[in-house]
């Protein structure tokens, strides 16, 4: 597909629902796609959490630390060559350690703890963050009010994410998703404004259940995404994530893992959806009214790979509104 150049998409302004990992890796595309005054990337804050007396934001870290290009490139998370001394005198002492924090990466959680005890919102916060790392793209935490999500398992436990994600390895069979407390957030004026303002909307290829759909629960959201041409990029490949446990939560909430099984969780909201090419065949004979599948390879294993997904994301996007333009 190359009916727009590059050129042509530079103009439009986009707003990107991330998560960590996953989310992290396109939204370094688009920003190297993008001028920094057309990106914003709404971020998930259902994983935050405290620990040690610190606020602990993995996801927004993720963006930040990507987008700051100081992300360490194996683990897709964490600060490249930070090392584990405090961590490691944690454990000397007792302390729990099943939560990997970084020398480097505590001086983030520091600040951060210091900035909202002064009264700073997260959205301040973030910015403040961002501007010392050189971001430039709109990083925004999806609501200032705390929305964490929790996993009701089959064992009838109901754990705080990171206690699922992090110290159970997410091996727990999930029973249900809590996030009634992403319900009950506000959205920020920036996220609002961000979408408002929006030609395009990317779902980026991020959990649906934990990253992506905190987001859309929060008052309000996903009527404002509903009102835009959506771009979802989906973050199974052939019925597997690429790391952590989106496919696993499917088959456990008894849907099949498969691209197709990610756009039916979006339903309506989305315009055209972007699966991996060894996945084509699956929906081949898919009856699929007014949404545009769009199949490339979509494991990002390097900068050139992120850079050109993003490209596609954003060509296709504007077919998308191009499109929805003529029938308006
Ligand atoms: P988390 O909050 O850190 O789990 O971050 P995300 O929800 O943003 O990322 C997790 C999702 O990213 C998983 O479902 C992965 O399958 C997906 N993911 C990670 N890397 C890639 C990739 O290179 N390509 C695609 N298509 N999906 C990816």
């Amino acid at each position: 597909m190359k009916p727009y150049s590059r050129l042509a998409y530079q103009t439009i302004k986009v707003a990107a629902l991330a998560g960590g990992v996953g989310g992290a890796k396109l939204v370094v595309g688009l920003a190297n796609c993008l001028p920094p005054e057309n990106l914003s990337v709404i971020v998930n804050t259902g994983d935050d959490f405290t620990h040690f007396g610190l606020r602990i934001c993995p996801d927004l870290d993720s963006v930040m630390y990507a987008l700051g290009d100081l992300q360490d490139p194996t683990r897709g998370w964490g600060l490249a060559g930070d090392t584990n001394q405090v961590l490691q005198a944690l454990r000397t002492l007792g302390a729990p350690d099943w939560f990997q924090l970084g020398d480097k990466d505590l001086a983030t959680h520091l600040e951060r703890t210091r900035c909202l005890a002064e009264g700073l919102s997260l959205t301040e916060t973030t910015l403040h963050l961002c501007a010392r790392l050189g971001i430039r793209a709109s990083v925004l935490p999806m609501s200032d009010d705390p929305a964490p999500t929790f996993i009701l398992t089959r064992d009838g436990r109901k754990l705080a994410f990171q206690e699922y994600f992090v110290r159970e390895h997410f091996e727990p069979e999930v029973a249900e998703i809590d996030l009634e407390a992403a319900g009950r957030a506000k959205p920020t004026r920036k996220v609002m404004d961000a979408l408002m303002e929006a030609d395009l909307v990317v779902l980026c290829p991020s959990n649906p259940w934990v990253s992506i759909d905190p987001i859309l629960r929060v008052a309000g959201l996903r009527d404002l995404v509903q009102e835009k041409p959506v771009v979802a990029v989906s973050p199974l490949i052939q019925g597997k994530a690429v790391k952590g446990p989106a496919a696993k939560m499917f088959a456990e909430l008894g849907i099949e893992p498969a691209a197709l099984q990610v756009l039916a969780h979006y339903g309506n909201l989305v315009s055209a959806f972007v699966l991996d090419e060894l996945d084509a065949l699956s929906v081949q004979n898919s009856e699929l009214k007014d949404i545009i599948l769009y199949s490339t390879n979509t494991l990002m294993q390097c900068a050139q790979h992120k850079f050109r997904l993003a490209d596609e994301v954003l060509r296709l996007g504007l077919l998308v509104l191009n499109q929805s333009e003529k029938h308006d």
